[in-house]
C-alpha cells in the first residue's frame, strides 16, 4: 500500500485519538497532513508536535490565537478556524482520505466539503448520514469516492456484505450493547444521573454518543446510517440487543446463511479496516478468544423503556428533513440532560415532541437541511420550557 495522506476531523476526540494511535503504529503507511479540533488546544498542540500536519483548524479565532502562542516558533503548521477552517482542512489538496470524527451536526459541512473535493472518507460522524444521507450518497457517487464506515456495526456489515451479492441480502441485523441501563426499570430510569449514563459497559466513547447509547438513540441513528450507506430499506434493517459487544453485526442472505463479523470491542479494529481498505493491518491488538465467549446472547430491544429507537425509524420513514430534526432535537436534549435540565427519559420525549412541531421540509439541499436543524433546536428549547411549565403547574 502506498503511503496514504490523511486528514482527521475531530482529532482530539475518542475516535480521533484512536485514529492517531493507528497512524502512529504504521508511519510507513500513513502521513497525517491535517487536523481539526474544537477547544482542546493543549492536546491538539501535542498532536501537532507529534505529527507535524501542514494545516490545522480549531473551533474559534480565540482558540487559534491560543494555539499559535503554544506552538514552537519553528512550527510549519498553519492554523485556521471556524466552519470555514474545518472545510479548508477537509479539502486539503494533498489529502487522500479524510477521517470524519467531529461529533454532531458540526461534522456535516466539512464531510460534504471533503467528498466534493474527491477525498475518500472514513466516516465516524454518523450524524452526517442521518441529516443528509440522500445528498451525501449522491455526491459520493458523483465524485466516485469511497465512503468507509468506522462505526463498528457498519464496518461489520460492510465486511459481511463482501460474502454475497447485494440483491441476495435478506436482512441486516445491527447489534446493540443495550447501554448501561439495559436492566433498569422505568422508575430507575427517572433517577439516572449524567455520570451513570456516561459510563458505558463495553466502550470508552465521547459524551454525546455515550448518552445516545444509553437511550438507544445511537442505534436509531445507526439504522438510518445503515439505510443510506448500504441502500437497504428500513423494513430489512433489524436491531438486536447483544450485551457482550462481540458480534458487531450480521447480514442474512436469501438462502438463510447469516454472515457475522466478530471481534474484541476496540475501535482501533474498524478504524484500521477503514484506513487500510481493502488491505488489512496487523494491528497487534488482543485477539478474540472464542473459548471465553460461551455466553453470547441476543434479544429484541425494549421499545417501551427505550422509545428513541422507534422514533428514529419513524423519522427515517417520513424522510425529507425529519431525520435532521430528530438529530438536532436529540443533540439539544442530550446537552440539556448533561446540564441537569432534563431527566433521562425526557430526552426521548423532547425529540419525539419536537418532531411533531416542525412542518415537513424536503431535503432539497444542504442549506435546507441546516435550516431544519436550526428550527429544531429552537423548537426543542420551546418543548423544554413547556415541560418545565407543566412541571411547575403540577406541583
Ligand atoms: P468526542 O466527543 O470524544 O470528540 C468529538 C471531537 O469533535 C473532538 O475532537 C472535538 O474537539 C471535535 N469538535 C466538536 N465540535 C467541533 C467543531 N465545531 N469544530 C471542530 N471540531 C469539533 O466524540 P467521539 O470521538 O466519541 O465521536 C465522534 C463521532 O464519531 C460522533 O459522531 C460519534 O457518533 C461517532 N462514533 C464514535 C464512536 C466512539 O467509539 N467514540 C464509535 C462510532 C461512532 P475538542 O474536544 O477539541 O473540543
Amino acid at each position: 500500500m502506498k503511503n496514504k495522506k490523511i486528514v482527521i476531523l475531530g482529532s482530539t476526540g475518542s475516535i480521533g485519538r484512536n485514529v492517531l494511535k493507528v497512524a502512529a503504529s504504521f508511519p510507513e503507511r500513513f502521513t497525517v497532513v491535517g487536523l481539526a479540533a474544537g477547544w482542546n488546544i493543549d492536546l491538539l498542540c501535542q498532536q501537532i508536535e507529534a505529527f507535524s500536519p501542514r494545516l490545522v483548524s480549531v473551533a474559534e479565532k480565540g482558540e487559534a490565537l491560543k494555539l499559535k502562542n503554544l506552538l514552537s516558533p519553528a512550527s510549519q503548521t498553519e492554523v485556521v478556524w471556524g466552519q470555514a477552517g474545518n472545510e479548508q482542512v477537509a479539502s486539503l489538496q494533498e489529502a487522500d482520505m479524510v477521517v470524519s470524527a467531529i461529533v454532531g451536526a458540526a461534522g456535516l459541512l466539512p464531510t460534504f466539503a471533503a467528498i466534493r473535493s474527491g477525498k475518500d472518507i472514513a466516516l465516524a460522524n454518523k450524524e452526517t448520514l442521518v441529516m443528509a444521507g440522500r445528498l451525501i450518497m449522491e455526491e459520493v457517487i458523483k465524485q466516485q469516492v469511497r465512503l468507509l464506515p468506522i462505526d463498528s456495526e457498519h464496518s461489520a456489515i460492510a465486511q459481511a456484505l463482501e460474502a454475497g451479492r447485494k440483491e441476495d441480502v435478506a436482512r441486516i441485523i445491527l447489534t446493540a450493547s443495550g447501554g448501561p441501563f439495559l436492566d433498569l426499570d422505568q422508575d430507575g430510569l427517572w433517577k439516572v444521573t449524567p455520570d451513570q449514563a456516561l459510563h458505558h459497559p463495553n466502550w470508552d466513547m465521547g459524551r454525546k454518543i455515550s448518552i445516545d447509547s444509553a437511550t438507544l438513540m445511537n442505534k436509531g441513528l445507526e439504522v438510518i446510517e445503515a439505510h443510506w450507506l448500504f441502500d437497504v430499506g428500513l423494513e430489512r434493517i433489524e436491531v438486536l440487543v447483544h450485551p457482550q459487544s462481540i458480534v458487531h453485526s450480521l447480514v442474512e442472505f436469501v438462502d438463510g446463511s447469516v454472515v457475522a463479523q466478530l471481534g474484541i470491542p476496540d475501535m482501533r479494529v474498524p478504524i484500521s479496516y477503514a484506513l487500510s481498505y481493502p488491505e488489512r493491518l496487523e494491528t497487534g491488538l488482543s485477539r478474540l478468544n472464542l473459548t471465553e465467549c460461551s455466553n453470547l446472547s441476543f434479544f429484541k430491544p425494549d421499545i417501551t423503556r427505550f422509545p428513541a429507537l422507534q422514533t428514529a425509524y419513524k423519522a427515517c420513514r417520513a424522510g425529507g428533513c425529519l431525520p435532521a430534526v430528530l438529530n438536532a432535537a436529540n443533540e439539544f436534549a442530550v446537552g440539556a440532560f448533561l446540564d441537569g435540565k432534563l431527566k433521562f427519559p425526557e430526552i426521548s420525549k423532547v425529540v419525539a415532541e419536537t418532531m411533531t412541531r416542525i412542518d415537513y421540509m424536503e431535503d432539497t439541499d444542504i442549506e435546507t437541511i441546516l435550516k431544519a436543524d436550526q428550527l429544531a433546536r429552537i423548537e426543542a428549547a420551546e418543548v423544554l420550557r413547556d415541560m418545565e411549565k407543566q412541571a411547575i403547574g403540577a406541583d
